[in-house]
């Protein structure tokens, strides 16, 4: 198959792409290495520097003759899209209608949407989160990706485009930035083993649902497989505070630093939980890394760093 991943620099789309080109399907990416690098990138990928915003993607799916689209480039952190609306909204909303347009109008097949559980839902009443649960994102980032999942409808009933929307819990592993102010455990990793210190913002008694990349990558598989369209979570079901995840990842580390907290940042939720059941018996999905095997596979990667 052709694939085209949006985000393949980044994260988790690098690790999507290299599984993809690892089960012989060909990939293009498109990135513009914001927050995604380019040592990320498969040697075996065609790369192309480009915005999802920009006119020039219309050339590359015009020459690419793609099937399938895994979409995962995104303005990705909550409290830059509380500080920045419009600039969470022009990349992931306005650049995500400019991207379904290329789809639509080069025959493209099929998309899979890289969106939140833990955004989306907003603060929960039920625990864990099934794909029903009422949904109030409490951030710009949650809206905007709810809004997507909208016109990702739209484009299914008025044009046919197939999607399935993953809907991913808190993501972590090896390759994730440890720089930004969004993904805590690169954070805590990246400052316990520098000897820096390491911020638990509020009380750290906030949970969040843990899910490993590799599990996320191999959701990505399923869905590719999979013929029905839909949203679906992608996560452990499992909740963990901020102190607990902290303690195991010091003591990962062997870091001596005792828990620092700071006043806690705005547009976070208290608890954060998703249940997999749904793809589960759609696609035989469920997480297969515990979050101690997780968290020793991440420290593996930042020791290397
Ligand atoms: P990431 O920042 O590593 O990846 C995003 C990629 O998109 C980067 O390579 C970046 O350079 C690129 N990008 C950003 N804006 C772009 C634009 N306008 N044009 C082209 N490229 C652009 O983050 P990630 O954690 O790998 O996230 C991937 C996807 O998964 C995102 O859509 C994110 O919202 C979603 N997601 C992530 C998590 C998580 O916990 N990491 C949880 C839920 C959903």
């Amino acid at each position: 198959m052709k694939a085209l991943v949006t985000g393949g620099a980044g994260f988790i789309g690098s690790q999507v792409a290299d599984a993809l080109i690892e089960n012989g399907h060909h990939v293009e990416i498109i990135d513009n290495l914001f927050t995604g690098r380019r040592e990320n990138l498969p040697a075996k990928a065609v790369f192309h520097h480009l915005d999802i915003r920009s006119d020039e993607i219309h050339d590359v799916f015009a020459r690419g003759g793609f099937d399938v689209m895994f979409h995962l480039a995104a303005q990705m952190d909550v409290r830059k899209s509380v500080a920045d609306p419009a600039y969470d909204a022009q990349a992931n909303i306005l650049g995500g209608i400019n991207l379904l347009q290329a789809c639509k109008n080069t025959g493209v097949k099929k998309v899979i949407f890289s969106s939140t559980g833990g955004a989306i839902y907003g603060e929960q009443v039920e625990f864990p989160a099934k794909e029903n649960h009422p949904q109030n994102p409490c951030s710009p980032y949650g809206i905007s990706k709810l809004a997507f999942e909208k016109y990702l409808q739209f484009y299914y009933s008025e044009y046919g485009l197939k999607y399935i929307s993953l809907r991913y819990a808190n993501v972590y592993g090896p390759r994730q930035r440890g720089d930004g102010e969004a993904g805590v455990v690169a954070i805590f990793f990246e400052r316990l083993l520098a000897g820096q210190k390491a911020v638990i913002y509020g009380d750290g008694e906030q949970t969040r649902d843990f899910t490993f990349v590799g599990d996320v990558v191999k959701a990505n598989l399923a869905a590719l497989e999979y013929s029905d369209i839909g949203a679906f979570n992608v996560g452990t079901g499992i909740e963990t505070n901020i102190n607990e995840l902290f303690d195991i990842i010091k003591e990962i580390v062997g870091s001596k630093q005792g828990r620092i907290h700071e006043p806690g940042k705005p547009g976070e939720q208290r608890r954060s939980v998703i249940d997999h059941t749904k793809i589960n018996n759609a696609m035989g999905w469920k997480p297969q890394f515990t979050l101690r095997q997780g968290l020793l596979k991440t420290a593996e990667y930042f020791r290397k760093l």
